[in-house]
């Protein structure tokens, strides 16, 4: 059963591939023991929230742009190892299956999910903007007194992971040390490093095609034949990140965004935060698609149509 058409995808369901886990926005399929199917549906979330109804052609957006990076990234960290494998759909799909599943899935290989939001932070902005201001600390951290709402953090971009929450709840924000209680101090300081170098490549990569990545969310996996590290899920989109055009961007104040800011300002407005089952205006919608398009498009040099056609 797939609810939606085509441009608006909110759930999946396959008859020849077995379900193994629903998050937010993706669901999870089992190809065999060491490959799953990552397909990233239209559904969008605010505040921890799926809205009822999904905004067209984000899972495709998500998706070409996660395999954009997952191509460029490798080059600019050397070692770098990634879970994606291919955009090949399987076989044994029905057309209808197929029609709807075309440019929103990767074959990607399966590991053991740290269980940490791997968090980098280059500027002060959402939650941390809000720490900052009430205790002059970000995930407990230190920083000078006296910085401006979206200022880069001085001395360059900080790892800030959190807790990855089971559905239902919200992920809570940790110190460093705290991860390193979690998994280990050899595991969290090879994560810190990794976070941390794939971010200011990232950050770099975009900076030279106009976009500010003000920080993002990595997932790492752990690859136990080898004990090497391993960046999974999504990579450096508006979902994980928050992107700034550079021409527009002042500290002191909030910054026009890639991402999804118009459906939370919306919410904002109708008093929605937070709330469940809310169904997003169809200018809602296209204008958050838009966003994405257009940040797509800077970051890959190609519109959405002419990367599927690729
Ligand atoms: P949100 O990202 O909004 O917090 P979510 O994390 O609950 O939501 P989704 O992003 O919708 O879920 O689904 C992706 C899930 O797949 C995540 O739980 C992620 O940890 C997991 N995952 C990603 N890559 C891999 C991989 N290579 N192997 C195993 N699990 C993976
Ligand atoms: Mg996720």
């Amino acid at each position: 059963k797939l609810a939606g058409n085509a441009s608006d995808v909110t759930t999946v369901e396959l008859t020849a591939l077995p379900k193994i886990a629903s998050g937010k926005v993706r669901e999870l399929f089992s190809i065999d023991d060491n490959t799953l199917l990552f397909v990233t549906s239209d559904r969008i979330s605010a505040f921890d929230i799926v809205m009822n109804n999904g905004v067209p052609q984000k899972g495709c957006l998500l998706t070409m742009l996660s395999k954009h990076w997952f191509s460029v990234l490798p080059e600019l960290v050397p070692g770098l190892r990634t879970h994606f494998l291919a955009t090949d759909l399987p076989v044994g799909l029905s057309d209808r299956e197929l029609s709807c599943l075309t440019g929103r899935t990767m074959q990607v290989r399966k590991y053991k999910v740290f269980p940490l939001e791997c968090i980098v932070r280059g500027y002060l902005t959402g939650s941390s903007w809000n720490e900052y201001m009430t205790k002059g600390t970000v995930h407990g951290i230190q920083l000078p007194r006296g910085l401006q709402q979206c200022a880069a953090i001085p001395g360059g971009p900080i790892y800030t992971p959190s807790t990855k929450a089971p559905a239902g709840l919200h992920d809570e924000n940790i110190h460093p040390y705290q991860a390193i209680e979690m998994i280990g101090e050899q595991y969290a300081r090879r994560i810190e490093e990794l976070a941390l170098k794939v971010f200011k490549a990232g950050q770099d990569y975009a900076a030279q095609r106009g976009i500010i990545i003000a920080d993002t969310k990595f997932e790492f996996g752990l690859d136990e034949s080898t004990d090497e590290i391993v960046l999974i899920d999504e990579v450096l989109t508006p979902d994980s990140s928050h992107m700034w055009p550079k021409n527009k961007y002042e500290p002191g104040r909030e910054q026009e965004s890639f991402d999804k800011e118009p459906l939370r300002k919306w919410l904002r407005a109708m008093g929605l935060e937070g709330k469940e089952g809310v169904s997003i205006p169809d200018d809602i919608a296209l204008e958050t698609s838009q966003r994405y398009k257009d940040v797509f498009t800077l970051l890959t040099g190609q519109s959405l149509n002419t990367a599927l056609q690729a």
